[in-house]
């Protein structure tokens, strides 16, 4: 069965003449098994779906089998356009390709539908991807994401408090999402193989939307994890204020490290720094 889908898979990039190119991270899916999963998790039928980097369109098919509502693909790569046209003079009403760079794209030209994303997703842009996209749900509010990406980068994302993993980017996901893994993937389900394992994991937004100074926010975390075995409040003194004060205020031991602080804490710190500031300001 499983070299049936790769023969498949095989047929396609040889009818199109496509080459993988390792630096858009083209390992491609052929696991039929776990394109169904993938599929079965994104609940897709009804949703209008945007799918990042289609490649031969495997799972953008499955996506339009399993009726999607609609479904809208953004690809960076040129020679999958001519695939992509065909997929589309076959389900014209409901499919439409993008040739794009997503992490450059503006998401406010599309119109106002809640979207859900769907994506394998080439391994050297998965974090900035997710990162642009937890940024910009206030403005573009999207559904849910269901994202193949490095096993590595989705224990970063559900690290739990005060392990080596927790750190930026699980505090900049968590405050406003929730995330689950879903699937763990092996290298023989794609081609070429990766030299990495992958995990498919599921962001969701979080029912209410934690307000805060983004950009203050992201600083103080940067921060706080800019030398990990350090003090709080050690890397904190690099803002030059009363840090003893600050986390007096914030109600954080100033000798803890930031592994061992939770997103409440970070909360309070960047609300607090926030508003030192602004009474600094004042003062003047
Ligand atoms: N969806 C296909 C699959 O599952 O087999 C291909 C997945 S492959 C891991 C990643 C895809 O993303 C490739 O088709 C690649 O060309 C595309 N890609 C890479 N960088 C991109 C970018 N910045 N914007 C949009 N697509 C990109």
């Amino acid at each position: 069965m499983k070299k049936n889908d790769e023969n498949s898979l095989r047929k396609i990039i040889k009818e199109y003449n496509l080459k993988p190119k390792k630096k858009l991270g083209q390992n491609f899916l052929h696991d039929k098994n776990i394109i169904s999963s993938i599929i079965n998790k994104a609940n897709v039928k009804g949703e209008d779906i945007i799918e990042i980097g289609p490649g031969p369109g495997i799972l953008t098919e499955s996506i339009l089998i399993n009726k999607a509502r609609s479904l809208l693909v953004i690809e960076k790569d040129n020679s999958f356009k001519v695939n992509l046209k065909k997929i589309k003079s076959n389900y014209k009403d409901n499919f439409d390709y993008l040739i794009d760079d997503v992490i450059n794209f503006d998401f406010k030209k599309l119109t106002k539908k809640e979207y859900k994303f769907v994506s394998n997703l080439p391994y050297n842009i998965s974090v900035p991807f997710i990162l642009k996209m937890i940024k910009i749900r206030r403005t573009i509010p999207w559904k849910e994401m269901i994202l193949m990406v490095q096993k590595e980068v989705a224990e970063r994302i559900t690290a739990d408090i005060g392990t080596k993993n927790y750190g930026r980017l699980s505090i900049m996901v968590n405050l406003n999402n929730d995330v689950k893994k879903l699937l763990n993937v092996k290298p023989s389900s794609f081609i070429p193989r990766p030299k990495v394992n992958s995990t498919v994991i599921k962001i969701s937004p979080k029912n209410k939307y934690i307000n805060i100074n983004n950009e203050v926010f992201e600083k103080i975390v940067k921060i706080c994890f800019s030398q990990r075995r350090k003090k709080v409040k050690n890397n904190l003194d690099q803002l030059n204020i009363n840090t003893i004060s600050l986390l007096e205020l914030s109600n954080i031991d100033p000798n803890i490290r930031a592994e061992n602080i939770d997103i409440q804490g970070f909360i309070r710190i960047s609300n607090n720094y926030e508003n030192l500031i602004k009474e600094n300001y004042e003062d003047f």
